[in-house]
């Protein structure tokens, strides 16, 4: 073969979709133009040794908040994205709880050419679900699907922004009638946050039992992040199943066990267009790092066999690792009351070498990554098969990983602005050593060597 390639990744067992096998890949114009056998002479203005190491498509991470408009002192999106290319993401989706939110034309447009000079990697960005009227202009903007927090915090605390929540099932229907005319997915937080609220009151609240641990057991009470949510995504599947809106259930793994049963039913019988995330935190925060992180996590997995069964029989799609960062101040009063602080998880760095610690752990299989991470994704939110998928013609988006390599999270190692990590301590094996976006390297052995504003922002369908 006589052509320059732009790159070309040598020597790799590479995760195809027909299966994997030793092959090189070869790069032109950010696209890959040939697969070829191993050892071809070939001539290429930069390679990659993949020798002894595995080449996944460019993996995706599809709930991150980057906190940009609005909260940038947690998060902006050139820390996020460095965090998450550091972690083997190449592509990223960003939530929509920012100040302004992005749920009008105007604000959504706001944010999209903001964030656009930031980012490392590549990325769509959820159009906020709130007003019916603004959802056709959402999608018109490159909305790539709409987010809707059908849900209110207990004590009203951030990041659940008290006038994104939808708790309005009218509301909600409307906006299911405007998404599903625009061809968008709709993605949902469920909950029937006045249950929530009542019942966390009673028991724990007003109780005095508001520590950390006690939250805790809230939590695998089904009461925070519980029943709540299941009854929620009762009345969306039905009402989402009204108005034939493809529906994505956000938070699987957070909610308990119950909601699986609801996404199984409507997926098997009553095949309904509907998608699931599992959030791998469900799979895999002990308890035990629960109490060490205490504020710095706002669920523990309490019963991750039921949630590996969702994995394994395809009531999840696809996995995520929640990046919903605060800083360690404004957590840390959650140890005395975990009901006033602002809740959440780090994610964006720690996800995929969880991930891959699994499949080392014989949970998963590379072939399951490659699925779960990129494919489903990438064709659930409309960029299949342009990405997602080892390919001729798709974009050069890889994750390179080093099965055998040792990690242990540490906060002075994390990109994150927040300053620390919820997966503190925690050792994992299996670590992505390249993160490749179109073609050019953006994180060599934990290194940044891409710079920001190379990432670029990819529209949805309403958009094109
Ligand atoms: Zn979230």
């Amino acid at each position: 073969m006589s052509q320059t390639f732009d790159l070309v990744i040598k020597g790799g067992e590479v995760i195809l979709p027909s299966g994997r096998r030793r092959a090189d890949v070869c790069v032109r114009n950010e696209r890959i133009v040939a697969i070829v056998e191993p050892d071809v002479p070939l001539d290429a203005r930069n390679t990659i040794d993949a020798t002894g190491l595995h080449v996944l498509p460019g993996l995706w991470h599809v709930h991150v908040h980057f906190r940009e408009p609005g909260h940038t002192y947690k998060e902006d999106f050139e820390s996020g994205t460095r965090a998450a290319a550091l972690g083997g993401i190449a592509f990223c989706l960003d939530m929509t709880n920012n100040d302004p939110h992005p749920t009008t034309r105007e604000t959504f447009a706001r944010k999209r050419d903001l964030v656009s000079g930031k980012a490392l990697i590549d990325f769509g960005l959820y159009g906020g679900g709130l007003y019916p009227k603004t959802v056709a202009d959402l999608a018109s903007e490159g909305a790539i699907a709409i987010k809707v927090f059908n849900t209110r915090h207990v004590r009203e605390v951030y990041p659940y922004i008290s006038e994104l929540g939808v708790v309005d099932h009218g509301i909600l229907y409307e906006i299911f009638e405007a998404v599903s005319e625009q061809g968008l997915v709709c993605s949902v937080h469920h909950d029937d946050s006045e249950w929530c609220k009542r019942l966390t009151f009673r028991d724990y609240i007003d109780a005095g039992k508001t520590t950390v641990q006690d939250y805790f057991d809230c939590y695998a009470k089904g009461y925070m992040y519980g029943h709540g949510m299941g009854a929620g995504l009762a009345a969306s599947l039905y009402y989402a199943r009204l108005t034939r809106t493809p529906l994505h259930v956000l938070h699987l793994g957070v909610m308990p066990a119950e909601a699986n049963e609801l996404i199984r039913h409507a997926k098997r019988d009553l095949g309904q267009d509907v998608t699931a995330e599992m959030e791998t935190a469900a799979l895999f925060m002990t308890r035990e790092q629960a109490e060490t992180v205490g504020p710095n996590a706002y669920l523990w997995a309490y019963n991750p066999e039921a949630h590996w069964a969702s994995v394994r029989d395809g009531t999840a799609d696809m996995l995520v690792g929640e990046h919903a960062p605060h800083t360690f101040e404004e957590t840390q009063p959650g140890w005395k009351d975990n009901f006033s602080v602002p809740l959440g998880i780090t994610g964006a760095q720690e996800f995929i070498p969880l991930v891959l610690n699994a499949v080392n752990e014989g949970r998963l299989s590379l072939e399951d990554v490659a699925r779960l991470c990129a494919l489903a994704p990438a064709q659930r939110f409309g960029l299949h098969p342009r990405k997602g998928a080892i390919d001729v013609g798709a974009d050069a988006d890889f994750t390179i990983v080093d099965m055998a390599k040792e990690n242990e999270f540490r906060k002075e190692n994390m990109a994150t602005r927040s300053g620390h990590t919820s997966w503190e301590g925690i050792r994992t094996r299996g670590m992505p050593v390249y993160t490749v976006v179109r073609g050019s390297i953006v994180m060599r052995n934990g290194e940044i060597v891409g710079r920001p504003g190379s990432g670029r922002f990819h529209a949805g369908k309403g958009a094109r």
